[in-house]
């Protein structure tokens, strides 16, 4: 049975709107996570100051407009806030964040302006000049449009914006507002922005994903391509550094494969490193880096290994190719075998040497006769 135009239509349309990596983080990679904390952070910093700045700035038509003890308690206020904000400012500017870090940051910076209104909401109610209170009736909206520019699952955007409902409609109540036809229409512009903002944030994980998946994936396999994986082996280096913990990789690179293209056709190439890609991922662990290095050479990365549980790695990787075989179209199914080079980082050593050493001893393999397992020389200076 056909599938409907309309439902094929709707269903390109679902795909397109990629509703699952949209709602949370369960599709994204741990890399993708830790780019999209460092993003936020860099957004976080500038509007801590830009609040920081401002919020003192108001203190002077407070004092020419309030009684004297609600203004010094919310000058006071104003002030902590100050503090706090231009804390999270250099808190901030230090270190490689994590996701929870970044959001925990995030909430922190949006609790400050719903805090202020808070605040004024309870102290203002009644005996003060009614344009003053309207002044500090733009903050939930300024806290929901803040939110406007990170890019955020649309959970998170949830666990922000619904704190800020709630706190409105309950400062509401507190004040004896709840059906006043000027509490409701706040209450109606708040959640119109909250849907915008929720529209935006949204709009903007999706953008950042795909360019993040387009720069750091090769499209035949799906692996991270090379330029994300020396990022990634960057970062693993610099652990190696700081724990000591050790770092191996194994280079491969399938046997005669220029025999396979001539013989078989590009097409039955490409298929055959999609499913090297597939073997290789299944005898690796999901902390472990994997990409393509180039053409029919593959990289793969082991964080806490050493050379000699690195070797049973590559043996294994080894065996399970030379188990494989590919339904052809016409004639016999088809194998492949790789040839694999194994190093093991040493302290003082630069990537680039290791790279160069790990190569070495893939020249070695296919010297040696192919299909093998061959471990690097040790590095010069060790
Ligand atoms: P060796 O055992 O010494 O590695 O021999 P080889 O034939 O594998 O080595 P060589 O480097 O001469 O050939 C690599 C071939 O891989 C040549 C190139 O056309 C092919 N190749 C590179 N990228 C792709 C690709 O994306 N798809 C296909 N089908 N072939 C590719
Ligand atoms: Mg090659
Ligand atoms: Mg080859």
């Amino acid at each position: 049975m056909t599938t409907p135009p309309a439902m094929q239509a709707l269903h390109r349309w679902l795909e397109r709107l990629s509703l699952p990596d949209l709602l949370d983080t369960r599709g994204h990679s741990q890399d993708f996570s830790g780019s999209r904390a460092g993003y936020i952070n860099t957004r976080i910093r500038p509007l801590a100051l830009v609040l920081a700045l401002l919020i003192p700035a108001w203190i002077p038509v407070d004092y020419a407009f309030m009684p004297i003890g609600e203004f010094t308690l919310m000058a006071l206020l104003r002030v902590a806030c100050t503090a706090v904000l231009l804390g999270l400012f250099f808190w901030c500017g230090r270190e490689q964040l994590t996701l929870p870090q970044a959001r925990l940051r995030l909430g922190l910076l949006i609790t400050i302006p719903l805090l202020l209104y808070g605040a004024a909401r309870l102290l203002l109610n009644g005996d003060v000049a009614p344009g003053l209170i309207l002044g500090y009736s733009f903050f939930p909206v300024l806290t929901v449009a803040m939110l406007t520019v990170f890019p955020l699952t649309l959970r998170e955007a949830l666990g922000y914006l619904l704190p800020v409902l709630l706190v409105y409609t309950l400062l509401e109540i507190a004040v004896g507002r709840t059906l006043d036809l000027q509490s409701l229409g706040g209450l109606w512009l708040l959640v119109l922005v909250a849907l915008v903002a929720a529209w935006s944030v949204a709009g903007q994980l999706l953008m950042l994903l795909r360019l993040y998946r387009q720069a750091t994936r090769d499209p035949l396999t799906g692996l991270f391509n090379r330029r994300a994986l020396t990022e990634q082996i960057e970062r693993e280096r610099a652990r190696f550094l700081r724990t000591g913990r050790p770092l191996t990789v194994l280079l491969f690179d399938l046997d005669r494969f220029k025999r396979i293209n001539d013989h078989h056709g590009h097409l039955v190439g490409d298929r055959v490193l999609q499913v090297f890609a597939n073997v290789v991922q299944q005898n690796l662990r999901t902390t472990d880096h994997f990409g393509r290095w180039g053409g029919e050479e593959f990289l793969a990365a082991l964080p806490e290994t050493t050379s000699e549980q690195a070797r049973v790695v590559a043996e294994r990787v080894r065996q399970a190719c030379e188990n494989e075989r590919l339904t052809l179209a016409e004639g016999p199914s088809l194998g492949f075998t790789t040839s694999i080079g194994v190093a093991t980082l040493h302290r003082d050593e630069t990537l680039d040497s290791l790279f160069n050493r790990v190569d070495e001893a893939l020249y070695n393999a296919k010297a040696y006769g192919r299909n093998r397992v061959v471990e690097a020389e040790v590095p010069a200076s060790a």
